[in-house]
């Protein structure tokens, strides 16, 4: 029954079979797209480390709450000095087992060369209306690194676009309802954060998924302390300081956060 009713509802009875195939052809692998439970939380990344260096331990205390979790690259990061494709591939893998991520996905988008244009827009929004998160990630503005600039635009621009009607973007409109920014390592800033993420209890699972990318973070650079792993853990102790914990994250929010219990503050 199936096939006669797809049939009927394209092209009526007088249509070909070919022209009926050709027809499914377009359209079911995007309907078959479109078939996925939304996300809890997306990280966007321009490179795929970033997830794990910045917000790991948000990402694995998520997980421990059974929400589910996905990381979106928008470029593989190759070349760097000593990385290679098949070695990113491997570490990927690796930082997904560990995380125990439900969802990532690479875009191939330009490495080095990122650019906030068009054709990008339309490629992220499409990733944010095939996943729904309640809550994207996305790189803060200021930053050392021209892909990490463009790459928070890109943020900006997609989850606009991601709501439009009347487009042709692959499937359904969707607004993500919060966007919150996280920061990377390129600059050397003291960032004015406004929510830091107890991550006490994920610190060392953090620490295995950003080891995972050791041709990275780990081949060819000097073993002395500290190193750039002791930086990342050390970042995150300070800020576990702030706010009076072991470990802690920051995220910064141009919009403001709501709550609903006194209790939420603590
Ligand atoms: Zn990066």
């Amino acid at each position: 029954m199936a096939p006669v009713q797809t049939r009927d509802r394209i092209g009526g009875k007088d249509a070909g079979r070919d022209s009926v195939i050709r027809t499914l052809s377009r359209i079911l692998p995007r309907r078959a797209q479109t078939i996925m439970d939304p996300l809890d939380l997306l990280v966007v990344a321009p490179h795929p480390d970033d997830a794990e260096i910045s917000v790991g331990g948000i990402i694995a205390a998520s997980r421990a709450q059974n929400l589910r979790v996905g990381v979106v690259e928008l470029t593989d990061g190759e070349p760097t000095p000593h990385g290679t494709h098949e070695k990113r591939a491997a570490e990927t893998a690796a930082a997904t087992e560990i995380l125990d991520l439900t969802w990532r996905h690479n875009l191939g988008l330009p490495n080095r060369s990122l650019q906030a244009d068009l054709g990008a827009r339309r490629v992220l929004a499409e990733a944010f209306r095939l996943t729904r998160p309640r809550v994207i990630l996305a790189p803060w503005r200021e930053d050392a690194h021209p892909d990490h600039v463009a790459a928070s635009q890109l943020c900006d621009d997609a989850r606009f676009w991601a709501k439009l009607s009347r487009s042709d973007l692959a499937h359904e409109r969707y607004h993500p309802p919060m966007l919150l920014h996280y920061y990377s390592i390129h600059l050397r800033i003291h960032p004015a954060a406004s929510v830091v993420f107890d991550i006490s209890d994920h610190i060392e699972k953090k620490m295995n998924a950003v080891c995972a990318w050791h041709s990275q973070l780990i081949e060819g650079r000097p073993d002395e302390h500290p190193t750039v792993i002791d930086d990342i853990r050390d970042r995150a102790r300070y800020w576990g300081w702030t706010i009076g914990r072991r470990y802690g994250e920051p995220l910064t929010n141009r919009e403001q956060v709501g709550i609903r219990r006194l209790d939420d503050l603590f």
